[in-house]
């Protein structure tokens, strides 16, 4: 079993091939041993995690009893520690110029005919005015890497830009990033400029692989790639979103990659990533996803999604409109607490939806609701999609987040939370038909608040929302 040394924060110690390959293997020797299979099952009821290796085991395993309860143990966990809660995000693309070879991506530097287009500051501000108006708090910014065209100087520019627009009630409360691997230096900047979560996807854990996959430009360095969280929590940052795309790689190789990952975050730095994400591959410009010999079916995609809900319970997971709706509904109650909402993936897609000749988007969008239909949707499924940022403004970041999830205490605080913000988005963002189905909701839920005061307050929070204008409690 590896262990993993504080000292070192080397890529090929903490994703080590020989030890991911040793894993699947055993997976395989042990996938039809049920009373191991049992036993990491039990283990995981504990709901405090289970390691690479036993979760290869689980992945492996095809009983279709044993996966049954992996469903059904990953839909309690979901339960236990995130409630019917959904946080809802939109991504918001701000250049897609690109010195990168990423074989699998449009924006790679040989594409010539993408439309390349990067906002300016006003731009910026255009497409954060169109974001609030949809009543979005939390965004996920994304650019290609570029030092001549993307630099760090401009993505803080534009994270300054985000947090100065005050529209209609509606001031970005969070803004993630997920930009190219960079330096200690520049994360440093980052998180003086107050962004929430840092996110980077691995894209795939397997060396060679990658190596083939970003054949040209800074992505390529397997190493550098892989030891960004480590900078960036060097750096400071301590919410950090890890992921891989699905269809690139074996997806065995990947969840043991991933959670290898995860596992080395926590033992040299005290705090696990904040979140995981699962992207598969898309069509695109010139991509096609049928190029990939790795695509995973739907029922796949789902045992994974639950297999890493019960393997780190406390990592928040994300999904994007990458997913049809059918599988967004599936994922959700395995594991799934943040979806993203009536997105665009091309450059100032918001203000202004682009034509078909123009296109400057990363990926075709599954997913083409609005975010007032998302929410509706959502909430006729039985969950609350909060707007909720009050963690990372109360600087409840990192190991401190963490262990405040670990005491079981975030029910107390963020299902009121949720709420407010729920009751704050219907009030000034919803139509007619969403705010009716939501102001039912909130009734019900508030009466499942079991501490008495709490209940109290937050019935008066809404109360004051609902009638006299107040916002942000
Ligand atoms: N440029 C940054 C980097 O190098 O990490 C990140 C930004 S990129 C806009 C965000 C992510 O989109 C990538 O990390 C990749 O996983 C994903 N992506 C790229 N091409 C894709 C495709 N064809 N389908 C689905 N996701 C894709």
């Amino acid at each position: 079993m590896i262990r993993y040394d504080k000292n070192s924060l080397k890529a090929e110690e903490f994703i080590n091939d020989g030890e991911i390959l040793d894993s699947l293997k055993f997976a395989d020797e042990n996938k039809n041993n049920l009373e191991l299979v049992d036993k990491i099952i039990e283990k995981a009821r504990l709901k405090k995690g289970i390691n690479h290796r036993e979760a290869s085991v689980l992945l492996a395993c095809e009983d279709k009893e044993r996966i049954k309860e992996i469903y059904n143990l990953a839909r309690q966990i979901k339960k236990d520690f995130y409630g019917d809660r959904i946080v809802m995000f939109a991504p918001l693309y701000l250049s897609n110029y690109c010195v990168n070879g990423c074989v699998y991506c449009p924006y790679h530097a040989k594409n010539k005919h993408i439309c390349r287009k990067k906002l300016t500051q006003d731009e910026v501000r255009k497409e954060v005015i169109a974001l609030q108006d949809m009543g979005h708090k939390r965004l996920a910014i994304e650019a290609g890497e570029d030092p001549v065209n993307n630099p760090i100087e401009y993505i803080l520019d534009c994270i300054k830009t985000i947090y100065s627009v005050n529209h209609r009630n509606g001031a970005i409360r969070r803004v993630n990033v997920n930009i190219a691997a960079t330096t200690v230096e520049n994360y440093k900047k980052l998180k003086e400029a107050g962004i929430g979560t840092y996110i980077l996807f691995q894209e795939t854990y397997n060396k060679k692989s990658y190596e083939q996959l970003h054949p040209t430009g800074p992505k390529h360095n397997y190493n550098y790639h892989t030891e960004a969280m480590d900078r960036a929590m060097q750096g400071g940052i301590d919410d950090v979103g890890i992921g891989v795309l699905f269809g690139l790689e074996l997806y065995r190789y990947e969840l043991a990659g991933l959670l290898m990952h995860a596992e080395h975050l926590e033992a040299v730095h005290g705090v696990g990533p904040h979140t995981i994400s699962v992207p598969r591959i898309k069509a695109a410009d010139d991509i096609n996803p049928d190029d990939f010999d790795n695509g995973i079916d739907d029922e796949t995609f789902a045992k994974i999604v639950a297999i890493i809900r019960i393997a780190v319970p406390y990592t928040g997971m994300i999904i994007s409109t990458r997913e049809s709706e059918s599988v967004r509904k599936k994922v959700l109650e395995l594991g799934i607490s943040q979806i993203s909402g009536g997105s665009r993936t091309s450059v100032g897609g918001y203000d202004e939806p682009e034509s078909e000749e123009e296109n400057s988007a990363q990926f075709d969008v599954s997913d083409n609701r609005s975010l007032d239909e998302v929410v509706r949707w959502l909430m006729n499924l039985g969950y609350i999609p909060s707007f909720c940022t009050a963690c990372y403004r109360e600087g409840r970041t990192g190991d401190r987040f963490m262990s405040l999830c670990k005491s079981g205490q975030i029910q107390n605080c963020c299902h009121p939370n949720a709420l407010m913000t729920l009751e704050e988005y219907l009030v000034d963002y919803a139509s007619n038909d969403t705010r009716n189905v939501g102001q039912k909701l909130i009734e019900q839920e508030l009466e499942k608040i079991p501490n008495e005061k709490v209940r109290t307050i937050a019935k008066e929070h809404i109360f004051d929302i609902r009638n006299n204008n107040k916002r942000d409690f």
